[in-house]
């Protein structure tokens, strides 16, 4: 159960997987990545293990922004269906989330009647509810702001907009979730040892702030939307 992220110029494809299979020790039923190019945003996931993931992945597919996931499942057996990423039914949002989220029927019953979901997680509502915002006006930052404000648990989550291939959205409450820094990309990662093969310099990252990862840019902003300046540290861990 961990998130990983990468945005940059570098094929994202094998950075995503095998930082997944760095977070193998923390246990998982299954697992997934996203990821995209300028145009469009590919799903790729499977139960069991990050080799059988590896094997469903399209490697034709070249992309330089992604997010992944390793599953450990609280809502919802392991399954395909249930993997992560999640996507909103409008196909605009894709989404990684680690954690819990304790009011997800109640909120979903609130701003989502209508909406079929097609997994029995708790996570895949986040996803739905952003698009719904994003749908009625508000820009992806606002409608991400305003989704995580109706959230109630623990959360780590990765998210893209197919309408903005420059930009990774992330934020955490109560889940570890580390920014790592590199030349020309940035990552997220619940654990920095995942990352650790492409950069050992990371951002710490507080509840409830908001994170836009760039390939050349990490712009953090609290709750309230004012942007926060942060020192970077050096991981000194050994792989
Ligand atoms: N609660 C979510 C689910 O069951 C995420 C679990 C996790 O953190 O891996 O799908």
């Amino acid at each position: 159960c961990g998130i990983v992220g990468y945005i940059g110029s570098k094929d994202v494809k094998n950075i995503l997987l095998n930082g997944l299979e760095k977070m193998e020790y923390r246990g998982y039923d299954s697992a997934g990545i996203g990821v995209r190019n300028e145009q469009e945003v590919k799903v790729f996931k499977e139960k069991g293990r990050i080799k059988d993931l590896t094997e469903k992945v399209d490697m034709d597919f070249a992309s330089t922004a992604g997010i992944g996931h390793t599953r450990w499942a609280t809502h919802g057996v392991p399954n395909v269906k249930n993997a992560h990423p999640h996507q909103s039914t409008d196909k605009r949002f894709t989404l990684v989330h680690n954690g819990v989220i304790e009011n997800y029927e109640q909120i979903k019953g609130t701003y989502i009647p209508e909406v079929e979901l097609v997994s029995s997680t708790d996570s895949e509502i986040i996803v739905e509810i952003i698009a719904k915002f994003a749908a009625e006006g508000m820009t992806t930052e606002e409608a991400f702001t305003k989704t995580l404000d109706l959230l109630h648990g623990s959360y780590a989550i990765g998210l893209l907009d197919e309408e903005e291939p420059e930009v990774i959205y992330s934020a955490k409450n109560k889940s570890p979730l580390l920014l790592g820094k590199g030349k020309g990309f940035n990552v997220i990662t619940s654990d920095a040892i995942a990352m650790l093969k492409e950069t050992n310099e990371f951002v710490e990252l507080m509840d409830r702030e908001i994170v836009l990862l760039k390939k050349d840019e990490i712009i953090i902003k609290d709750a309230l939307g004012k942007e926060i300046k942060r020192e970077s540290f050096i991981a000194e861990i050994n792989e």
